[in-house]
């Protein structure tokens, strides 16, 4: 077998959606599983719908994901550049090699100018549409002798360039997902190859550039499966073999919708915003439409590159449920290096205006603390204000719980007994926080869930939180002394 060539293919229409994401990360699984090669080319041939920047948005959102391609477009020093020997890699520079290859097509007679107005096919559309038929081509063009034709464009007249199917020809390929696709041509239009502006349709350009690119597995969406039949009678028009196929299931959600921007996240862009890890990201897109043979989802993208084949991918949608990006998501936020989620950290804590950048870069260490010891209790970094502000500031006592702890009769001098036990340090460091409740215990005579709640409320707001000698540690001695003196104020 030659040496497995894939290629995502996005347009440059403003943003990475996460499906498109799902597509690059099983195109570059494959590839890398059987030592092939990535490549990504940009797709920019609808020129209404391009979008400034979004190249560069592209490659930061995948470059993100830890996708990286072998050849085709990329960024360097800032500037979109290109790679490889089969370029240009931005469909809007090749259009040359596509005129060549329309022209290719009308001499051979499997392709035809049409001269039909907008306005003629609108009517058309209209017509069909109260008739109840598919919208279709008529074929008004198709018998225009070539020489005609020539003589017509010469003179000025607007055309394009449409592709002859032929009557009543069944259109047979493999799909590695769906199967054995079969369709007639009957039930196919002449579909526009060359636009009028002189750009190629997608249909011409992508047939174009995936044979010329050497792309062996064309792996991409199921929305692009209606259009395969025609891309397939194109190979056969140029005498050239057809890729494999292999269209995926669309991302939906909850409602088995798809996934669209109305509902909520659907760029890259606005899932890394809200905190969740790459990892996270790349771990969970490949479960939405694929499953691992051993159940085990947990899975790192060196393990998905050695484990993940179309064999298991599904054929109908996957669903994108966010409980389980959010459970998959805490995994690595667990277990990922300190000191780098900390890092990753700092603008969420900046955004929520607990801490300023100066404040966290000059106690990077405390800092550390701080994000591990709510790491356990967080989803993606989005959620970490809320988890640490009762650190910050003043508390209240609102939980119904934490007020019937601080109601016992005991805890006035139990409160006594912490803010001497406190004082006497000149400063509370980890080691003196990690045997600060044992000290308490000594003097106080009190133990357990009698000594741990009470106090746990009065510095916190909270009976639940996390590690006692990691808040005594976080929230310092100057707080913890105003904290437990305010308390017992209030209580006696
Ligand atoms: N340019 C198409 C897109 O934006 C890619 C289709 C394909 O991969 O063939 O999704």
């Amino acid at each position: 077998m030659s040496k497995v060539r894939v290629r995502f293919a996005p347009s440059p229409t403003g943003y990475l959606h996460i499906g498109g994401l799902r597509t690059a990360l099983y195109n570059y699984l494959y590839a890398k599983k059987h030592g092939g090669e990535a490549i990504l080319r940009i797709e920019d041939t609808d020129r209404t719908r391009y979008v400034e920047g979004a190249i560069e948005n592209l490659i930061e959102s995948l470059e993100w994901a830890g996708i990286s391609h072998d050849e085709g477009v990329c960024v360097e020093n800032g500037e979109v550049t290109q790679r490889g020997e089969f370029g240009p890699y931005i469909q809007s520079q090749r259009l040359d090699i596509y005129q060549k290859y329309v022209d290719e097509l009308i001499e051979k007679g499997h392709a035809y100018y049409c001269f039909c107005s907008k306005e003629r096919l609108d009517n058309l559309r209209e017509e069909q549409r109260i008739k109840g038929k598919v919208p279709k081509y008529d074929g008004l063009c198709r018998g225009i002798p070539l020489e005609e034709a020539k003589k017509r464009i010469e003179a000025g007249e607007d055309y394009v360039v449409r592709l002859k199917l032929p009557k009543d020809k069944d259109i047979i390929f493999n799909d590695l997902v769906r199967g054995k696709v079969r369709i007639n041509s009957d039930e196919m239009d002449d579909q526009v190859l060359m636009k009028s502006d002189g750009f190629p349709t997608y249909h011409l350009a992508v047939v174009v550039d995936d044979h010329l690119m050497g792309i062996t597995h064309v792996v991409r969406g199921e929305e692009w499966l209606p259009s395969t039949p025609k891309h397939v009678y194109l190979y056969e028009c140029f005498g050239w073999d057809a890729p494999t196929f292999v269209h995926l299931p669309t991302v939906l959600n909850k409602d088995r919708k798809k996934l669209s921007k109305r509902q909520g996240d659907v760029s890259v862009e606005d899932f890394r915003k809200r905190g969740y890890l790459p990892e996270g990201i790349v771990n969970y897109l490949a479960l939405v439409g694929w499953s691992p043979e051993d159940g085990n989802e947990i899975l790192t993208m060196d393990e998905l590159k050695e484990k993940f084949d179309f064999d298991r991918v599904g054929k109908s949608g996957g669903i994108f449920d966010t409980d389980k990006l959010n459970w998959v998501n805490s995994h690595y936020i667990k277990s990922y290096d300190l000191d780098k989620l900390a890092k990753l950290s700092i603008p969420f804590v900046v955004k929520s205006g607990l801490m300023t950048e100066e404040e966290i870069n000059s106690n990077f260490d405390w800092f550390k603390i701080l994000i591990d010891t709510v790491r356990e209790a967080i989803d993606k970094l989005e959620d970490i204000p809320e988890h640490i502000k009762f650190i910050f500031g003043d508390i209240k006592i609102t939980e119904e719980d934490a007020k019937s702890e601080l109601a016992q009769e005991h805890v006035p001098t139990l409160l006594d007994s912490f803010i001497k036990i406190v004082k006497a340090h000149d400063e509370i460091d980890m080691e003196i926080a990690k045997g600060l409740m044992k000290e308490v215990q000594k003097d106080s005579g009190v133990k357990g869930k009698k000594l741990y709640m009470p106090v746990r409320a009065a510095i916190s707001g909270n009976v639940h939180g996390p590690e006692m000698q990691n808040i005594i540690y976080l929230i310092g001695k100057d707080k913890l002394i105003e904290r437990a003196e305010k308390i017992k104020a209030e209580i006696c």
